[in-house]
């Protein structure tokens, strides 16, 4: 399904609702039922007539114009939210698709910016030098602050921002926030991650990532004074005083721009002098070249994101393939170096058991895997409505948030049901532990009664 094919169903819905319905309704209300139209129509691959017959629209208006809207609203909740419950919210905001434009073109592994924008403050570093030497066709652009370069490309929108970051790189003296706590989600159990700021932007497309939302910056920035960190890092590590894991895979993909930046080498070598600070390098990607030439220690954790193929392949485009990662992990092992992974998110659909039970098995059928993986995250997909309306713009293909039902949380976020994650939890720990892995399994974003719901234990944690 391409953007347009899209953008005519939305239309074709539209005229529908006009031509068919015998009152006028308003605004709100026709996005309303247009949206839970479209998401029925994308979910189940059914035509507009086959969605009025199963709603019996026909009958309804026969029945007279009286509570007309809700008793169609009504018909429609049941088929898309068929454990809807009075009180529950579904947010069903109006559907944005409006230019295929700007569809996101994927990322090739290979950056090409156009321009680069460097604070004159970082100019003449080392690191500097080298970084700009690897582009010699980008224009060279020098600004006093981020804040002077960005202002360039203020008019845009956050999703016309987002599209073309690759294009424009950042190279800043990072001067403060070097390192701070997952901010986490309020009301979720913790689990004592740390966040180390090297850079901001990623250029993998991820359709579940919040930063095409959340980001406001027109390009990838990264901090040129990378070797400052050092000095940041081991005063953190004497104030934690216990074995805290700070990883770099907030903002970013840890490893997917190292080829050009090779922040893995300095990092590394940081984290060699830590006493309690165990660093976690998050990934996508399968080229680990810089890592592995480097000597490994127990302060650092390699760790891959995992989903089944096919998940892989619609929703995180520009990512390497699930195997490549599996054979990167192990390749990490055998240059001795500790490794994790993170099903997060977790995407529930028809059949999701039998995927992702096999790629456990694809990971866990190597001996090496289940002896050196040290912690599992499991998350399942969360989005705020924002979230899911720039990737509505961004990507034609949005299953993802149109099967499987989705209530929005105390917080605002849609989530699956508590009683579904439990499951999809339990089934994964299983699935996992059968391996006879020592591997940490940990939820992520979750709170206490989805843990308490678990085979989990919250207290448990990384030693
Ligand atoms: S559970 Fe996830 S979001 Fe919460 S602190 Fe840990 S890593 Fe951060």
């Amino acid at each position: 399904m391409s953007m347009v094919q899209n953008k005519q169903i939305i239309s074709k819905i539209y005229t529908f609702l006009e031509q068919k319905l015998p009152i006028k309704i308003g605004v709100n209300k026709k996005n309303e039922l247009a949206r839970l139209i479209y998401e029925i129509s994308q979910a189940k691959k059914v035509s507009l007539k086959e969605i009025a017959e199963a709603v019996d629209v026909d009958t309804i208006i026969k029945d007279g114009k009286s509570n007309l809207f809700h008793k169609i609203k009504k018909g429609l909740i049941a088929i898309r939210y068929p454990s809807f419950e009075h009180g529950d919210n579904l947010h069903l905001m109006p559907l944005k698709i409006r230019d295929e434009n700007i569809e996101c073109k994927p990322w090739d592994f290979n950056l090409k910016p156009e321009s680069i924008f460097v604070e004159k403050s970082v100019k003449d570093m080392i690191w500097t030098c080298e970084f700009i030497k690897k582009f010699p066709s980008a224009k060279v652009v020098v600004i006093n602050s981020f804040a002077e370069g960005a202002r360039n490309f203020s008019r845009m929108t956050p999703v016309e921002i987002y599209n073309p970051r690759r294009e424009n790189i950042f190279l800043i003296k990072n001067k403060s926030a070097f390192i701070k706590i997952c901010p986490c989600t309020k009301g979720c159990v913790r689990c004592g991650y740390w966040i180390l700021n090297v850079g901001f932007g990623c250029p993998i497309d991820c359709t579940y990532c919040y930063l095409q939302m959340y980001s406001n910056s027109p390009g990838i920035i990264l901090p040129a004074n990378i070797e400052e960190y050092f000095n940041y890092i081991v005063e953190f590590d004497k104030k934690v005083g216990k074995r805290t894991r700070i990883g770099t895979g907030e903002f970013t993909d840890s490893l997917a721009l190292d080829k050009y930046t090779n922040y893995s080498s300095y990092l590394i070598s940081f984290f060699r002098e830590t006493k309690n600070l165990v660093l976690e390098l998050k990934t996508k990607v399968a080229d680990i070249n810089n890592v592995l030439k480097q000597k490994p220690h127990r302060n650092v954790v390699l760790s891959w994101s995992m989903n089944p193929d096919h998940i892989a392949e619609k929703y995180e485009q520009g990512s390497s393939k699930i195997e490549a990662r599996i054979n990167a992990a192990l390749l990490a092992v055998k240059k001795g170096y500790k490794i994790a992974f993170h099903f997060d998110p977790l995407v529930y659909y028809d059949g999701w058991e039998n995927d992702y039970r096999n790629v456990v098995e694809e990971m866990f059928l190597h001996e090496e895997i289940i002896k050196h993986t040290v912690w599992v995250s499991l998350g399942s997909l969360r989005y705020t409505p924002g979230l899911k309306q720039a990737a509505e713009q961004r990507f034609s293909e949005n299953n993802m948030f149109y099967r499987g039902e989705f209530f929005v949380d105390e917080l605002g976020k849609f989530r699956y049901p508590k009683e579904l994650r439990i499951d999809m939890y339990n089934k994964m720990t299983n699935w996992i532990r059968s391996f006879k892995t020592h591997a940490w399994i940990y939820l992520c974003m979750e709170p206490e009664d989805v843990w308490a719901g678990t085979l989990l234990n919250k207290e448990d944690g990384f030693k």
